[in-house]
């Protein structure tokens, strides 16, 4: 029987992440690893303790800034981002798996944080409506290898179906 490769293990993984998002909106999971090692996860939010979309504001869904994003939330990559920073984890030469192509913000933070690898399952483009993935371009523009999420031959990849958000 064919092994999920890690990049299968950790897309599976972020998906289920993002199934934890109070956001209304959008649902995002991110896995961050280094050296084939978990060193972080997030998913998109609000910071701890501070709201929940979906509890808060039920009818209205997360309040909107100007591009139709939820004003509160951070991005799934900022969690696991500034979860491993504050711990004191070496993010350098990570790779992050992240259901979500990065948007240009956080494509800046990935980059400054010298992360080497991005795997994505969907793209921000495509879910936007807009027509460039333009967090992509920037990462690959800057030298950081960036690759859409391909099911091992062989790995029943059934978490992308199942993906009711986006
Ligand atoms: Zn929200
Ligand atoms: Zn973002």
């Amino acid at each position: 029987m064919k092994k999920p490769r890690f990049d299968d293990i950790y897309m599976e993984l972020a998906v289920n992440l993002s199934r934890r998002s109070h956001c209304i909106k959008a649902q995002v999971g991110a896995v961050l690893t280094r050296d084939t090692r978990i060193i972080s996860i997030g998913y998109n939010g609000p910071p701890a303790g501070t709201h929940n979309c979906d509890e808060e504001f039920p009818e209205v869904g997360c309040p909107r800034d100007s591009k139709g994003s939820c004003s509160l939330a951070l991005h799934a990559e900022q969690n696991a981002i500034l979860y491993a920073a504050k711990n004191g984890s070496m993010v350098e030469g990570a790779t992050l798996f992240v259901t979500l192509s990065p948007c240009i913000a956080c494509a800046r933070i990935i980059y400054s944080m010298k992360i080497a690898r991005v795997v994505f399952l969907h793209s921000y483009a495509r879910y936007k409506g807009i027509p460039l993935d333009e967090g992509v371009e920037f990462l690959r523009k800057f030298g950081v290898e960036v690759v859409s999420y391909q099911p091992s031959e062989g790995f029943e990849a059934a978490f992308i179906q199942g993906d009711p958000h986006l």
